[in-house]
């Protein structure tokens, strides 16, 4: 999986510059997306997973425009938000088994095991009947991260991710995500937290006020600093 991003723009309707002519070059593995609050990281996520067009420049995924083959595309893509809620009638293996069927798992026997499967990958297999809505703000995020691996994507986006995680949290976390890494699956992972991307992300870009300060390896920037 080739992401391919060339001078890419975002403005809002009241004016605001967004993102201004981003280049980046995204493939497998885990990239990490840095920067303060409103430097464009959300906007440029939501764009990628095609929830949001930009205004102008272009994306390409595998050589596929995504502002033209969004249907084709979509079925590939994961995206954990920021703000992502959970059902409250759910039990947690409920949830799973739920986004499971959405993403066309349609034999009970076949989601029963990828369920079973993903709660274990997670660490939640203990807490499977536990309302999913009474799970801890660190199993809410696993339980986020696993409702999107369901699906199998190929590309999977995730907003800030460990934001209100204790240090615990964090580290069990990033072991999920290195674990992923390993395989052919391109981690988009965005934080305002070096540690994160440091420890994790064997690429990563430095937004600032919607432009590209950074794109290397994380030990580069850190060098530079
Ligand atoms: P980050 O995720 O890095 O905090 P965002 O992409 O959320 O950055 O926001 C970048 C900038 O764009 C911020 O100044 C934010 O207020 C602004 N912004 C985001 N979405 C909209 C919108 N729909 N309309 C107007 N401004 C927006
Ligand atoms: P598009 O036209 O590309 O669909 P919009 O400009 O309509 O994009 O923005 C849609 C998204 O941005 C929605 O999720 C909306 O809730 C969010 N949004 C709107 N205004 C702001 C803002 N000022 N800051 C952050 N997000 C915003």
């Amino acid at each position: 999986m080739k992401i391919e991003i060339e001078s890419l723009s975002k403005t809002y309707p009241n004016g605001h510059h967004a993102l201004r002519e981003v280049n980046l070059t995204i493939e497998s593995g885990m990239f990490g997306l840095l920067g303060p609050n409103g430097a464009g990281k959300s906007s440029l996520m939501r764009i990628l997973v095609t929830l949001q067009k930009h205004t102008s420049g272009k994306i390409t995924i595998d050589g596929l425009d995504i502002s033209r083959h969004r249907d084709k595309i979509r079925p590939l893509l994961g995206y954990l938000p920021q703000d992502f809620t959970y059902f409250s009638k759910l039990k947690t293996w409920e949830f799973l088994d739920y986004a499971a069927r959405l993403s066309g798992k349609k034999r009970k026997k076949e989601r029963a095991a990828a369920v079973s499967a993903m709660l274990e990958q997670v660490g939640l297999f203990e807490v499977r009947n536990r309302m999913a809505n009474k799970l801890s703000g660190g199993m809410k995020r696993r339980l986020g991260i696993a409702q999107a691996l369901i699906a199998e994507p190929k590309m999977l986006v995730i907003d800030e991710p460990t934001t209100g995680l204790d240090p615990e949290e964090r580290i069990r976390f990033r072991n999920i995500l290195s674990d992923l890494s390993q395989k052919d699956v391109a981690i988009i992972l965005s934080t305002h937290i070096v540690g994160d991307i440091s420890s994790t992300c064997n690429n990563m870009a430095l937004l600032h006020q919607g432009s590209v300060a950074f794109n290397g390896s994380p030990e580069t920037l850190i060098e530079n600093v």
